[in-house]
């Protein structure tokens, strides 16, 4: 892993956008392991570690593939990202991967599971179902069984069996990658001009494609690097909060444009994976119940996740004021229900705080960002001129 930090994002950057899977190929051929793809947001990872299997996130090719198959299976009305993952299997660019595994956040990606069964009936196509009730005795037991269930399947894929002692092993190296992205998130709200938001994203969306303990290498030695980095000044930008893009990922050139356009990002919603559960998972007692209650009781508010006895927007409002953000950006992929149909009810609680906000909406293959840089720079000279 290079130190260096332009190399280092380089290497990033080919991870992130490796739509051929070029890297997922070579570790196959190396380990002889599975590799199991996954779609946003949230699957246990540490339970495939514990199995021997390489997680891989399936975020979608981005603007890096023309979508010429996979409009037809689609009606025009819905997001971009399972057309993208539908031009990304019918192209062969998935096949490395011995499964894939499908969350239940929205109607889309259940019918992209349906599909996917379709489309490769030989391999391990499972819709993960999550539970929408937090009582332990309810939806904690019906989470287990499917995490078992999951366990089960791996197995008669060839991995290993599921054992306490490495589930254990594999919770205590997440734990350490949780902590290891939060001094991220950290750094660049205490000094955004340290931690570019585009540079950040680069990193993590790297991590969903290296095995958890590269991925720990890298994030250390981009803290290390950009901490000594003495060349980057503050500026007086204004700092905002994006939210709304936790399944669908804005073009990288969206994030860049944000910048330019005189915000610092303090917090977003990009790469969700690594944050879903918020603090470490304890290691004693038995491990799966620990990762069935983590799910249920430490995880971070989705618009993908039942609230039944909270209010929406409180939270959006807290890390506002955790982050120091003055302000937010609404910022949800075209069509994404989840997002949109929350949007009006985190306004009416950003609103009641007295939260300036803005919002637009993209899709993963936007090219066009010269309106949203406008919009956002007269939103940040707002901020910096009355806030
Ligand atoms: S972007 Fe929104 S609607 Fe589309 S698959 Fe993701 S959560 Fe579902």
């Amino acid at each position: 892993m290079s130190t260096d930090l332009q190399t280092l994002l380089q290497e990033a950057e080919e991870l992130a956008f490796d739509i051929d899977s070029s890297y997922v190929k070579a570790w196959k051929e190396k380990t002889g392991g599975l590799a199991i793809g996954y779609l946003p947001i949230y699957v246990p990872r540490e339970l495939l570690h514990a199995q021997g299997c390489l997680p891989v996130g399936v975020l979608g090719a981005g603007d890096n593939l023309e979508i010429i198959r996979g409009d037809a299976y689609y009606q025009s009305y819905i997001c971009h990202l399972p057309r993208s993952v539908i031009e990304l299997g019918l192209t062969g660019r998935l096949d490395c991967m011995d499964g894939m595994l499908f969350p239940a956040i929205c109607d889309v990606i259940r019918n992209l599971s349906g599909m996917w069964k379709m489309m490769a009936p030989e391999k391990l196509s499972r819709y993960l179902d999550v539970p929408q009730n937090f009582d332990p005795e309810t939806g904690g037991l019906f989470y287990r069984h499917e995490l078992e269930e999951l366990s089960a399947d791996l197995v008669k894929l060839g991995a290993r069996p599921l054992t306490d002692e490495a589930l254990r092993a594999s919770i205590e190296v997440y734990n350490r990658h949780r902590v290891a992205v939060q001094s991220l998130y950290r750094l660049r709200q205490d000094e955004p001009w340290k931690v570019p938001s585009s540079e950040l994203y680069l990193i993590l969306r790297a991590g969903v494609i290296l095995p958890v303990e590269e991925h720990l290498e890298m994030m250390a030695s981009y803290e290390a690097a950009v901490r000594a980095d003495t060349t980057r000044k503050p500026m007086d930008q204004a700092r905002v909060l994006l939210t709304g893009s936790f399944c669908e990922q804005p073009p990288l050139g969206l994030i860049k444009t944000l910048e330019r356009s005189g915000c610092y990002i303090v917090d977003d919603d990009l790469i969700q994976v690594h944050r879903w559960i918020l603090s470490s998972i304890p290691t004693e007692g038995d491990p799966l119940d620990n990762l069935v209650q983590a799910f249920l009781s430490d995880t971070i508010d989705s618009p993908t996740r039942y609230i039944d006895d909270g209010v929406k927007g409180a939270e959006l409002v807290q890390r506002v004021k955790d982050s120091r953000a003055e302000g937010l950006l609404f910022c949800a992929p075209s069509f994404c229900d989840p997002a949109l149909l929350d949007q009006p009810m985190a306004v009416t609680a950003v609103e009641k705080a007295g939260i300036p906000w803005t919002s637009f909406l993209f899709s993963e293959n936007t090219g066009q960002f010269q309106v949203i840089r406008e919009q956002a720079g007269t939103f940040a000279d707002s901020i910096k001129l009355w806030s």
